[in-house]
């Protein structure tokens, strides 16, 4: 039994065929990387070969059109097997094409889309700084005019896929305007001068994800590579709602997904007192509650998927499903590390390393608290009504 609201015999068999690709060449390798810290790229270029990159890019630029309910089904499954190569994935084909396709020029779109579709590029966006998290208008690096584009100076924090992306989408001052107002986007290829990739940043989970952070030291910015100009950046939070809903909690369901069974089948074959953990009443009601969660996350994230992709989203049901699907996947991956034991806070097996990798999901892509301000705003304005 499973709760997968209105899914076509085309979704189904997508499902069906990324998990399969996922669970064939992505499972077994995915301890290693998060031990060794080193981002699966092969595993994209693996998805670029079988035509599974830039799947969300419209006909005319190369790719198949599909909606943000099919790229939250494919990622759900990359996930299940490996969570890093679900973030390189979201990540790549996430914000920044999608910010190309939606606010760039044509020549942008012609320039770029192809290109993420054939898996030649590999892409990052990066707005947090050191001292602008939450506060996004807090932000200090600043592009100024210079000639026939802008220089830009400053720095960057948590960069996932950094160190392996070729084109970042950057929110830089672009303006004099305060707070959210002077804020626009710039596209920078690495390898521009003055523009440099700083060291691995190690986070408890999600270890071979490539984040770094970027450093600016008068960096040259044609004016073609300007994507959007200060006083964008709603525009650009409308593009990230359906990125935020693709990447992000799709991840965190998989994860928990893969959690779940793990810890079931566990139950299934340990002996204690005589008898099979499975058989304990307390245990399966733990594992009753564990399946609860997970099956209202995926109501919840396939819906809102299902409404963007129907033009049809308000932000508080992006707000609503990436909070629970973080807390849901918090406390499905720590009940099912508990119902392993010793064991499933060893390395032997993947549920510490499941327990990891979802915790970061609450933070990244707004937190649990700036998102629940979002929900209670809704409700003290009378925008939400139950
Ligand atoms: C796994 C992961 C991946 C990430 N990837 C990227 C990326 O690719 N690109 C990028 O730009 N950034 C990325 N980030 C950074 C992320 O966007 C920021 O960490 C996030 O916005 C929070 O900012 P902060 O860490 O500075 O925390 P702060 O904003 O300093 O918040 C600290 C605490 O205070 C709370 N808080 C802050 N303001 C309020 C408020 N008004 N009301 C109530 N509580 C509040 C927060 O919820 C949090 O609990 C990533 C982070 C993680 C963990």
């Amino acid at each position: 039994m499973s709760a997968s609201p209105r899914l076509t015999d085309d979704q189904l068999m997508l499902r069906d065929t990324v998990r399969q690709i996922a669970e064939n060449n992505f499972l077994e390798l995915a301890g290693e990387a998060d031990r060794k810290l080193q981002p699966p790229i092969e595993n994209i270029r693996t998805l670029a070969d079988l035509g599974f990159t830039g799947t969300f890019v419209p006909e005319e630029y190369g790719g198949l059109g599909l909606g943000v309910l099919e790229n939250a089904l494919m990622y759900e499954q990359i996930a299940r097997s490996c969570a890093n190569t679900a973030i390189l994935m979201s990540v790549t084909d996430g914000a920044t094409p999608r910010a190309i396709l939606h606010l760039g020029t044509e020549e942008q779109k012609r320039r770029y889309l192809p290109r993420f579709v054939s898996g030649e590029l590999f892409s990052a966006w990066s707005m947090s700084e050191a001292e602008a998290g939450s506060d996004l208008g807090a932000m200090k690096s600043r592009a100024v005019p210079d000639g026939d584009g802008y220089r830009l100076s400053g720095s960057k924090m948590w960069c996932s896929c950094a160190q392996v992306a070729d084109l970042f989408l950057v929110l830089v001052r672009l303006s004099d305007a305060k707070g959210l107002a002077g804020i626009g986007g710039v596209l920078i290829e690495r390898g521009t001068p003055g523009f440099t990739i700083g060291q691995h940043l190690d986070l408890i989970g999600l270890r071979a994800t490539g984040m770094a952070p970027l450093f600016f030291d008068d960096c040259h910015i044609p004016a073609e590579n300007i994507l959007f100009p200060a006083g964008g950046m709603r525009d650009l939070l409308n593009v990230f709602n359906a990125d935020r809903i693709a990447g992000n909690p799709t991840i965190c369901l998989g994860v928990a997904a893969a959690a779940l069974n793990e810890a079931a089948d566990y139950v299934a074959s340990r002996r204690q007192f005589g008898q099979l953990l499975s058989d304990f009443q307390g245990l399966r009601w733990k594992l009753a509650d564990m399946a609860i969660d997970l099956e209202a996350t995926r109501a919840l994230v396939y819906r809102a998927a299902q409404m963007i992709d129907e033009g049809n989203i308000d932000h508080i049901d992006v707000s609503i499903a990436k909070t629970f699907a973080n807390e849901a996947a918090m406390r499905i991956t720590d009940v099912a590390m508990q119902l392993a034991g010793a064991y499933g806070l060893s390395a032997e097996y993947s549920f510490e390393r499941h327990y990891r990798d979802v915790r970061g999901m609450a933070v990244g892509y707004g937190t649990t608290e700036i998102h629940r301000n979002n929900i209670g705003k809704a409700i003290a304005e009378g925008a939400y009504r139950a």
